[in-house]
């Protein structure tokens, strides 16, 4: 069994399974190979196509765009069960983990310094980066 990546002339690729190499070539030649996706019959291998390199770039290019849809999730799932304290946050963390205040989730600002001094003091936080459409 041979495996082709196969693309139509309106562009769709697929992939398809063949005994072998002269399969292929019978299979192509007598036009019993059709995209699924619009029926067309003029179909070829892929592999030399320019708009191969484009797509695989274009889905390089999303990686980003599904991090930041991620981090923008778990941060809202966040903000929505837990207090804005600003930039107090640094003191409010404080309080909190020496229980001198009532326990809860608190969301806040922090200098990179702070940060540091908060997690060595044990502090239990968890940094998010800020997103630029957040600060619009
Ligand atoms: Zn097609």
């Amino acid at each position: 069994m041979i495996k082709y990546r196969l693309q139509c002339s309106q562009g769709h690729e697929f992939e398809a399974w063949f005994a072998s190499s002269g399969s292929y070539d019978a299979q192509a030649s007598a036009g019993q190979i059709v995209c699924p996706e619009c029926d067309s019959r003029e179909v070829g291998k892929s592999i030399m196509a320019p708009n191969v390199a484009l797509k695989s770039h274009a889905r390089e290019d999303d990686a980003p765009a599904r991090y930041r849809n991620l981090v923008r999730e778990v941060a809202r799932a966040l903000a929505a069960g837990s207090e804005d304290v600003g930039n107090r946050f640094p003191e409010e963390a404080r309080k909190i983990h020496y229980r001198e205040v009532e326990q809860r989730a608190i969301r806040g600002t922090a200098s990179p310094d702070e940060a540091r001094e908060l997690v060595e003091e044990g502090v239990e936080i968890m940094a998010l980066p800020r997103l630029p459409e957040d600060t619009n």
